[in-house]
């Protein structure tokens, strides 16, 4: 079978950036299950996964338009620390959820000076080039239950 809109596909991958620095790999959680066709991963993955077959294996190239989007500068702010004071101790690297004008986003703390804190709500890996290596494990039609949550159930899939 081949993969196509509605099916259920688990991969093992692995991804590193420019440098070949690894970034994530199923080595660490075992493969990701993924319903085709639905957004479930960045838009330039899955098309290249489209029409591939169980033991396929390839490497792919991922610009950031086709990946988590590009740097967005506008969506980095500095704020004084005193915004963050039911935090014991900010560093860099710290994540918080944040209320913005896009509803509530994940937000990374980058920089501290005195006591300014700036956050980037960028994803983590936006402007950056996604360099995949992928073997396709399986791949079967998805349950209608699936097709109703819009994501893959089973042993490596969404867990309710
Ligand atoms: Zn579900």
């Amino acid at each position: 079978m081949q993969i196509s809109q509605d099916s259920i596909v688990l991969i093992d991958y692995r991804l590193t950036d420019d440098a070949g620095n690894e970034i994530d790999s199923s080595a660490d959680h075992g493969p990701l299950a993924y319903l085709h066709g639905h957004s479930n991963i960045v838009p330039g993955l899955e098309q290249a996964l489209e029409g591939r077959g169980v033991g396929d294996e390839f490497k792919v190239s991922i610009e950031p338009a086709m990946g988590y989007g590009e740097n967005n500068p506008s969506l980095t702010q500095t704020l004084p620390s005193s915004m963050f004071g039911g935090v014991d101790q900010i560093a860099v690297g710290m994540q918080f959820h944040a209320q913005t004008d896009h509803g509530v986003e994940v937000v990374t703390v980058t920089a501290l000076e005195g006591d300014e804190v700036t956050i980037d709500g960028n994803h983590p890996l936006a402007g950056k080039t996604l360099h995949f290596e992928v073997t396709v494990r399986e791949v079967r039609p998805a349950t209608a239950e699936e097709l109703d949550h819009g994501h893959a159930h089973g042993e490596h899939g969404h867990h309710h």
